[in-house]
């Protein structure tokens, strides 16, 4: 998609910290993080939200959580815990219309989110 932030990010027309990459997924630091580690994972295809998932993309969205798993234990966070969110739409706090997963973690974070 060629207005897409996340896109760019995929075709390196924008710079980001790239923590992780295979065939179908990128990961790479969040901008402004909300944790003491913040990163993205996202399929390298474009989706804008999660409602545009079909049953075809079952095992992509595993793969985004199965990265996350393995960036966990990778970078050391995986026993004292972490977060993954995904936001879809406005009262979902979505701002980036391409789907990602966040990755949080190096704090305790409260609950209910806000
Ligand atoms: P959302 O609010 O859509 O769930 O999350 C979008 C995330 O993308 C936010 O946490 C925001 O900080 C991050 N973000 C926005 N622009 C950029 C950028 O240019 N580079 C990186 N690495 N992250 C970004
Ligand atoms: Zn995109």
């Amino acid at each position: 998609m060629q207005d897409c932030l996340f896109c760019k990010i995929i075709n390196r027309e924008i710079p980001s910290k790239i923590v992780f990459e295979d065939d179908e997924v990128l990961a790479f630091h969040d901008i402004d993080p909300k944790a003491p580690t913040h990163i993205l994972i996202i399929p390298k295809r474009h989706l804008a939200t999660l409602n545009d998932l079909d049953q075809e993309d079952a095992a992509l969205v595993g793969r985004l959580q199965v990265t996350a798993a393995k960036l966990a234990k990778e970078l050391g966070f995986a026993e004292n815990g972490y977060r993954v969110v995904m936001n879809c739409n406005e009262d979902g706090g979505q701002t980036v219309w391409h789907i990602h997963m966040h990755l949080l973690a190096g704090r305790a974070l409260t609950w209910p989110p806000g």
